[in-house]
């Protein structure tokens, strides 16, 4: 067990090892916040960030995250000009399109994607 501190409330609290470093409240907050977005989404379909913002409450930070983590998809000028970073086609979110990510998953181990980028594990 390790303790850190929430990049949120500042709070220290004890870190499981894995994903955001967040507390349980943030943790809970963040979810619940998710929740509202993936809602207002649903009924909103295309909606852009900033009207997520403003139907939801929740921050254009924390949504520009869920984008970035690829949990929601935004149609919005935002994401004008993103690319996936293995084969360079358009794309909504994230970073890589849906066609590399399958290929991926098919050969795990064969590549890792991290923070930093992707990585060649074998040749
Ligand atoms: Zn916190
Ligand atoms: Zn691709």
């Amino acid at each position: 067990m390790e303790f850190k501190i929430c990049d949120n409330c500042n709070m220290i609290f004890q870190y499981k090892g894995s994903g955001d470093v967040l507390c349980p409240s943030c943790t809970k907050k963040d979810d619940e916040d998710y929740e509202k977005v993936k809602a207002f989404l649903a009924e909103n379909p295309g909606a852009g960030e900033e009207e997520i913002a403003g139907g939801t409450g929740v921050s254009m930070k924390f949504i520009a995250k869920l984008v970035k983590d690829d949990r929601i998809t935004i149609k919005g000028q935002n994401n004008q000009g993103l690319t996936c970073k293995y084969c360079g086609i358009s794309i909504q979110s994230g970073k890589y399109c849906a066609d590399c990510k399958r290929k991926f998953a098919l050969e795990p181990g064969a590549v890792r994607i991290d923070g930093t980028g992707m990585r060649f594990l074998r040749r």
